[in-house]
């Protein structure tokens, strides 16, 4: 089996409601963070855990474990959600997001399918890119 035939598919097993429940239980997650992983809604901003946190250390997804992204990648966009330049290169799948009368588009964790966010081409260089996170969707692991 090559990579690429798995691409598009996630690599965890699909789960029901009450399984993602229980495992975001499990993991002390915010009580958002089933509707927001499972149902891409959206925290509102300026309330996340990770908005304001600046140390070192990893973004994981809250559902799967995956690494998502470096902490030195994340930047103060000033638009309530955590915010990253870069991802981990194969961890995020995007899809094209029509909802709301925009075009958007949608980040999901390429693991378990997990909602995280969104990206848009307006972050700093050299990427150019804000990925506009859910604090959520993430599970923070400090350096050491
Ligand atoms: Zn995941």
């Amino acid at each position: 089996m090559t990579h690429d035939q798995t691409a598009n598919q996630p690599s965890q097993p699909q789960r029901s409601d009450a399984e993602w429940r229980a495992i975001l239980a499990d993991k002390n997650a915010e009580p958002v963070a089933f509707e927001v992983t499972r149902h891409a809604a959206t925290e509102r901003p300026f309330t996340g855990k990770y908005n304001r946190v600046w140390d070192d250390g990893s973004y994981h997804c809250i559902c799967c474990g995956a690494l998502l992204f470096d902490a030195s990648t994340k930047f103060d966009a000033g638009c309530g959600w955590p915010s990253f330049s870069e991802a981990v290169p194969g961890a995020i799948r995007e899809i094209v997001d029509r909802s709301h009368g925009m075009v958007r588009t949608e980040t999901v964790c390429a693991s378990c399918d997990a909602h995280l966010g969104h990206v848009f081409p307006d972050g700093p260089a050299p990427t150019g890119l804000r990925y506009c996170m859910n604090s959520a969707s993430l599970d923070f692991e400090p350096k050491g």
